[in-house]
């Protein structure tokens, strides 16, 4: 555990700092706890919101880390972005000149980063753990209910970290009115390919926003030149049962559907970094489980400037209207 901790505390370091580089422009907040570990410990779960009041409400975007505690280098690319917003104001002028806020959660699983494993301290797999029954996922891969000590346990009820980000998922977006508003939770290892995938994991069915994400992806491919991501909704790639995404999409409309007049659109993507690729180079580095999650040093670098621009554009969609996507 002490090497995760020293880990995690880097990461802490760095989440205090961002939120000190600017007291006007950023707060920051406590959200909830993580499961306690088997030594007793409960680790707290950040968040940072970036940008005016009133831009945080009206145009809110958001981004999120660290769902699975060895995918570091999604936490990386999120406080990389972060600071670069703030600390290089013609990056992302939109965040000074009030237009538009973000809310992040940069490590939604700070026990899973403590203990360097995928799961949270009780052993479940946060992207298995909504209660949403997938129509046929994959076997074992996609969700199981056997034990907490395999991989992609499902869990009984919601994890205390699924709630936390359930909470601030639904305070911060669930309310903005007239807004598209994307938000994104950034993983990796998932093949050597980059994936950008949208509602739903749990059927093929395609979600209500599916013209629109369609849209969106072909756009950001062809002509804001992010040609290497594979845009497509997750079930394309597998199927699982238990995605928090697959719950809060669903919740979301729940909630607004009757709202004749309701123009905003909450729009969740994931972020899979493909990292496999790093394999064949070196495949000596498959015997460290955390490496096959995470490129090693330059090639970190080189993936964490890729991502930060793609982001920017992202959440410049917050900017738009549905209908100017509809020519797409
Ligand atoms: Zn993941």
């Amino acid at each position: 555990m002490l090497r995760g901790l020293r880990r995690l505390h880097r990461f802490e370091k760095r989440i205090l700092e961002i939120a000190r580089s600017d007291e006007k422009l950023v707060s920051i907040h406590q959200h909830g706890f993580s499961r306690k570990t088997e030594g007793g410990f409960r680790f707290p779960i950040y968040g940072l919101s970036i940008g005016t009041t009133s831009a945080l409400k009206k145009h809110p975007v958001g981004i999120v880390a660290g769902v699975h505690g060895l995918e570091t280098i999604g936490i990386r690319i999120l406080l990389d972005f972060l600071y670069h917003c703030l600390n290089n104001p013609d990056f992302f002028p939109e965040i000074h000149k009030g237009k538009i806020g973000i809310h992040a959660m940069p490590m939604v699983n700070p026990g899973g980063v403590a203990l360097r494993r995928r799961s949270n301290p009780a052993g479940v797999d946060l992207m298995r753990n909504s209660g949403v029954e997938a129509e046929k996922s994959m076997p074992f891969f996609g969700g199981h209910q056997f034990s907490n000590r395999l991989p992609y346990f499902r869990g009984k009820g919601l994890e205390p970290e699924s709630r936390t980000l359930y909470r601030f998922v639904y305070e911060s977006f669930f309310h903005a009115k007239d807004s598209l508003i994307p938000v994104i939770d950034v993983h990796s290892g998932f093949g050597s390919v980059d994936h950008v995938w949208w509602p739903y994991a749990g059927t093929k069915e395609p979600c209500r926003d599916d013209a629109l994400f369609q849209a969106m992806g072909r756009f950001f491919r062809i002509q804001a030149g992010h040609s290497q991501l594979n845009f497509g909704p997750q079930s394309e790639s597998y199927t699982t049962h238990g995605d928090l995404w697959d719950l809060f999409y669903d919740h979301y409309w729940k909630l607004h559907e009757k709202q004749k007049k309701w123009k905003s659109r909450f729009l969740p993507l994931t972020l899979e970094v493909g990292t496999w690729s790093d394999l064949k180079e070196k495949p000596g580095r498959m015997f460290n489980r955390k490496n096959i999650f995470n490129p090693d040093s330059p090639r970190k670098r080189e993936t964490i400037e890729r991502y930060r621009k793609f982001l920017r554009d992202l959440f410049r969609t917050a900017l738009t209207k549905e209908k100017d996507w509809s020519l797409g």
